[in-house]
């Protein structure tokens, strides 16, 4: 899953992606208003952690014109602000969450983990497709209730796939959502780490991660007749 965060404290903006790289998420940072705009209206972010004072353009414009374009991706609002009405104020113009700064970033990964959790795609903690099953706290997946290692990458990728079951994803789509913006290789990146996760999940003829010619992947729950 890609997360941005909008921070325009740097140091604190890395212990924050720091903390959410631990957990394999894929993160993009924004150290100001206007950039923090661009790309949350660019990319389709799983999640948006949101500073609110902040430079070029603030974090409360940020929400407000976000939300008008997207009214789905949970916005997890970061501020030195903890007056009620401020709260108020900003649960009513679209944000699912607050947190008051200094935070412990333990709490921080934990309101994000229960905001994905809450969305529309698949969230459930434990995702499965025929007998493979990914577990979204303990980052275990298993095939037969066999073990199976992944790597960081080869997780985010299985995970996509599962989330969006049976839904054709293309490179792009998962380019955007299991690398960050940092990312500038060729696609074709994408077939190399399909065919390592093939490889461990045990997977050599394809049925269950299936090549969609000329598009990309998808990960099917049932078996052609
Ligand atoms: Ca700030």
């Amino acid at each position: 899953m890609r997360l941005l965060v909008v921070e325009d404290e740097e140091k604190l903006a890395q212990l924050v992606k720091r903390a959410l790289l631990a957990e394999r998420f894929s993160v993009d940072v924004a150290h100001d208003g206007r950039e923090g705009l661009e790309l949350a209206t660019s990319y389709d972010y799983d999640l948006i952690i949101l500073d609110l004072l902040l430079p070029q353009l603030d974090g409360s414009e940020i929400l407000r014109r976000v939300r008008r374009g997207n009214p789905r991706v949970p916005i997890l609002i970061l501020t030195a602000r903890d007056a009620v009405v401020d709260k108020v104020a900003h649960f009513e113009a679209g944000a699912d969450d607050y947190l008051t700064k200094p935070f412990a970033m333990a709490e921080l990964v934990v309101r994000v983990k229960a905001l994905l959790r809450r969305g529309t795609v698949r969230r459930e903690s434990v995702l499965r497709v025929a007998d493979l099953e990914l577990d979204r706290l303990t980052q275990q997946v298993r095939r037969g209730g066999k073990r199976i290692e992944l790597t960081a990458k080869e997780y985010g990728l299985l995970e996509y796939l599962m989330a969006n079951s049976d839904r054709v994803l293309s490179r792009n789509m998962i380019i955007d959502h299991v690398w960050d913006q940092s990312f500038t290789g060729a696609m074709n990146i994408v077939d190399v780490y399909v065919r390592h996760l093939r490889d461990k999940i045990g997977d050599p003829d394809q049925k269950l991660i299936r090549t969609v010619r000329g598009v990309g992947y998808v990960i099917v729950t049932e078996e052609p007749a």
